[in-house]
């Protein structure tokens, strides 16, 4: 099959010849006619098997002229970096469309976004706080949208942004199609889901929550933080100049901690991101990587889904991660367009029931490797990784009421007055008795 079976607009054709795709991916393939029939879509999808295109091309063969300056089409996503890479996506596709394309995202000046968002979009892609308060600032009319896809929807379902989505959805129209996409689904967000779309399809690429074959997963038992350096540094000067390393970390302060220990062993080859970094480090380290300008990457789950960085040979879990669809997430990073990837997950003690989560989700055991003699482990702990002290909370008896005793001071003698109230009624009746009631005539 070639992107010829499918009935797409020529100008789509001739982009994609440019891009040189020829051969659509399952879930492009498999997802083109259900999205194109205008139904609710749910597509199961890792990063790397084509999925943005699977909804863009669909959304794009549906897109007519219109002469409103607002946009049809919504492109919902977790991330900045996932804006600009699905903006770039957009634009490449519409070489030959006379689409307007553009990407919003706080921790940026709302103001230049406003005006954009102004000057007139037919596509809008943005992380779901900005797109809210563009809608609530009057800049961004959604009332045109006639599809809505969100991207990464078990990340952007998340309970910490599904406050601010319900809040979107009140600015659409209740008429849209809505297509979601994720590599994973947790059961929660599924239920969610079927109350918000209507008779979704569920396509799928690859089995929800099952790692690509092409992944070669391994672990390590290391005990503790500085080893766990050790090691990283091991398997880093094991691997050739040329691979690609994406190393996730737990906490963006590890992420620190461990970027300043290393950082001297590996001089210029070897950057970091997290969200406390400013947007234009965040978006220079992807870029970055995704030149070749440096080959190791430090990094939290920030950027475990969805980013689309070019021949990442491994992914190393410094940090067992927290959820195991995250694992799913990060390793998918590795392994894309039919490359092979090299999955390599640190597990300390304290990660057994994480690795048990992993496994289960997986329904595969994780192998593990063991470390060479020529690797000296230590037990020294880092001042976070020392099990806290419980202070003994000293017994002090508080005091009752018996124990209380006199107040320590005479009261002044002013404090000693007693207030009367003066009740008349009362001063009336001892003074003339009992008043006679009126007889009635
Ligand atoms: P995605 O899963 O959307 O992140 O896409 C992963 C990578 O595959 C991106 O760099 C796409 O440009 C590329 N890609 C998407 N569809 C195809 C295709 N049909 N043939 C070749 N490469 C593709």
């Amino acid at each position: 099959m070639t992107f010829r079976d499918l009935n797409l607009k020529k100008p789509l054709w001739n982009a994609l010849d440019d891009l040189g795709y020829n051969t659509p991916t399952t879930i492009q393939s498999a997802g083109f006619n259900v999205m194109i029939s205008g139904k609710d879509t749910i597509g199961i999808a890792q990063t790397g098997t084509g999925k943005t295109l699977a909804y863009l091309l669909p959304c794009l063969c549906m897109w007519e002229f219109s002469k409103e300056p607002h946009p049809q089409i919504l492109i919902i996503v977790p991330t900045r970096e996932l804006v600009a890479q699905v903006v770039s996506e957009a634009e490449k596709l519409t070489t030959y469309m006379n689409v307007a394309v553009g990407g919003v995202y706080g921790g940026t000046n709302m103001n230049t976004q406003a005006s954009m968002v102004l000057q007139g979009l037919d596509i809008l892609v943005g992380t779901p706080g900005r797109i809210l308060d563009l809608a609530k600032s009057g800049s961004l009319q959604l009332k045109h949208v006639k599809k809505v896809v969100i991207d990464e929807v078990d990340e952007t379902l998340s309970l910490g942004f599904r406050p601010q989505l319900l809040n979107i959805f009140e600015f659409l129209p209740t008429k849209r199609q809505q297509m979601v996409f994720s590599a994973t689904l947790s059961e929660e967000v599924s239920m969610f889901l079927d109350e918000y779309l209507i008779a979704p399809v569920r396509v799928e690429a690859a089995r929800a929550g099952l790692p690509l074959d092409k992944i070669d997963q391994t672990g390590y038992r290391v005990p503790n933080f500085l080893s766990k350096i050790t090691l990283l540094r091991h398997l880093i000067q094991q691997t050739e100049t040329s691979s690609k390393i994406l190393v996730f970390v737990s906490s963006r302060a590890l992420a620190d901690i461990l970027f300043e220990e290393i950082e001297a062993s590996f001089a210029d080859t070897i950057g970091i991101i997290h969200s406390n970094k400013g947007q234009n480090f965040r978006f220079e380290a992807v870029q970055k990587f995704q030149t070749g300008a440096i080959r190791i990457l430090i990094a939290t789950d920030l950027i475990a889904r969805g980013i689309d960085v070019t021949d990442v040979s491994h992914v190393i879990n410094f940090d067992i991660p927290e959820s195991p669809e995250n694992y799913i997430h990060r390793i998918g990073r590795t392994g894309r367009a039919d490359k092979n990837g090299i999955a390599i997950t640190f597990v300390s003690k304290k990660d057994e029931s994480a690795l048990l989560a992993i496994q289960e989700l997986m329904q595969q055991q994780l192998l593990f490797t063991k470390v060479t003699d020529d690797i000296a482990f230590t037990n020294e702990l880092l001042e976070f990784e020392k099990p806290k002290v419980a202070i003994p909370v000293k017994a002090i008896k508080s005091p009752t009421n018996e124990n209380k005793g006199l107040s320590f001071h005479e009261k002044k003698a002013k404090n000693k007055k007693v207030n009367v109230r003066y009740d008349h009624k009362k001063a009336m009746h001892e003074k003339y008795g009992k008043p006679k009631k009126k007889r009635q005539k």
